[in-house]
């Protein structure tokens, strides 16, 4: 691609970020956020506006009496399919441009799960969306977002180590043989990230993290205004960073890595083996004493039930988030710390635990600044996120 189409290309995603990010801009908040080039500005915009992208959606009227026109987003121009893989779930939702959700479906993985059975369930809830009356014939992309490395370039997931069998999988050429679409793949917390930036807390927020807690553990980072990849796309992985170098094994190889303590998968390890000793009467009872089948999701309602062992299991949990927080914030300097995934929305015993840990390890004059926020966005935040950054791209891309 020439540099000048490359260029222009890059000012139709902020111009497009921008005014999602606001809700309704004038030309005059667009000008200023690109203030060295406001004539090129204004063309983009001429030609964003024709294409239906945006939209004249009011009007306001200046302190001089003169009347602006308010652009947004028109979310009918284009939909898109976001497909969001985790170790316990694929969910897949049908967005459209302004990132409402017009249609969901969800499907329940077990861990141990074949890697093709997975493959053909994404494909199913893909063409189910698809299909669907809403869809129609706008969808124009379609987002798969996976836990773990990829290959940015061919859309090839290198390794997601919580899926057992999951490598080199290349989701880009299966999914656009099957579905004509373009398709764009990434990380499953870059795109809750995202998802957070568009349309949760990170809104406005050039300088945040999003830390999406669930099976695995992983970071979303946004620095000046824009994600940060690290080299090969491989930044965020937080989950393996080291809190106890003589701790227990980690699925990548190394030892004491933050998910060995704090995820889902070791919140359940470590409650089936209190069922086991009989540290916890009611969590054996939750489960009908089947400790093997023990969720994190469990262990999380037994703390609310005041279940001392469960209240124990996940404030050692809490803790050991907060200091790998506080550490990735000491390098970043966020101004908001978004806490996401499936554990943050089971009570506030973990959340609150997070939050003390992070502002005594933390150091003065970083953790000042940077507020803690816990997603509203929910279980689809990830498949949002994905949704919308294929569209972007799609729609940029003229
Ligand atoms: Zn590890």
């Amino acid at each position: 691609m020439k540099r000048r189409s490359i260029l222009k290309k890059a000012k139709r995603v902020r111009i497009l970020d921008l005014v999602r990010e606001m809700g309704e801009s004038s030309r005059g908040e667009i000008a200023r956020e690109f203030s060295l080039d406001k004539k090129a500005v204004s063309l983009a915009v001429d030609g964003l506006l024709e294409e239906g992208i945006l939209a004249v959606s009011g009007y306001r009227t200046s302190r001089a009496g003169r009347r602006r026109e308010l652009l947004s987003i028109n979310g009918r121009h284009g939909i898109s399919i976001g497909i969001d893989l985790g170790a316990t779930h694929v969910i897949g939702v049908l967005s459209d441009l302004a990132g409402v959700v017009l249609e969901r479906a969800f499907f329940e993985v077990r861990p141990g799960l074949p890697m093709e059975i997975i493959l053909e369930q994404m494909k199913t809830i893909a063409a189910r969306l698809l299909s669907s009356g809403r869809a129609a014939s706008r969808v124009r992309a379609v987002g798969v977002c996976v836990p773990g490395f990829i290959k940015p370039g061919e859309g090839i997931s290198l390794i997601a180590e919580n899926i057992a069998g999951w490598r080199d999988v290349r989701i880009r050429e299966l999914f656009e043989t099957e579905f004509r679409e373009p398709v764009y793949v990434d990380d499953s917390s870059r795109a809750f990230a995202a998802a957070e930036r568009w349309l949760g807390h990170g809104r406005g927020q050039k300088d945040f993290i999003a830390l999406d807690l669930g099976y695995g553990i992983g970071l979303g980072i946004f620095s000046a205004g824009a994600p940060l990849m690290g080299a090969d796309w491989r930044s965020g992985e937080i989950g393996h960073t080291v809190v106890n170098p003589d701790g227990m094994p980690c699925a990548c190889g190394n030892r004491g890595c933050l998910e060995t303590v704090a995820s889902g998968k070791a919140i359940a390890r470590q409650a089936a083996e209190g069922i086991r000793a009989g540290k916890s009467p009611l969590l054996r009872d939750l489960t009908h004493g089947d400790a093997d089948a023990v969720t994190a999701q469990d262990v999380a309602m037994a703390a609310t039930m005041a279940d001392a062992f469960s209240i124990e299991v996940i404030r050692a949990a809490g803790v050991a988030v907060g200091l790998a927080l506080a550490n990735a914030a000491n390098i970043l300097a966020p101004s908001l710390v978004v806490l996401g995934g499936g554990l943050v929305s089971a009570g506030s015993t973990l959340t609150d635990t997070i939050k003390e840990a992070f502002h005594r390890n933390c150091m003065p004059g970083i953790r000042e600044q940077a507020r803690i926020a816990v997603s509203a966005l929910g279980a689809d935040a990830s498949a949002r996120g994905i949704a919308l950054q294929a569209l972007e791209i799609v729609f940029a891309g003229a």
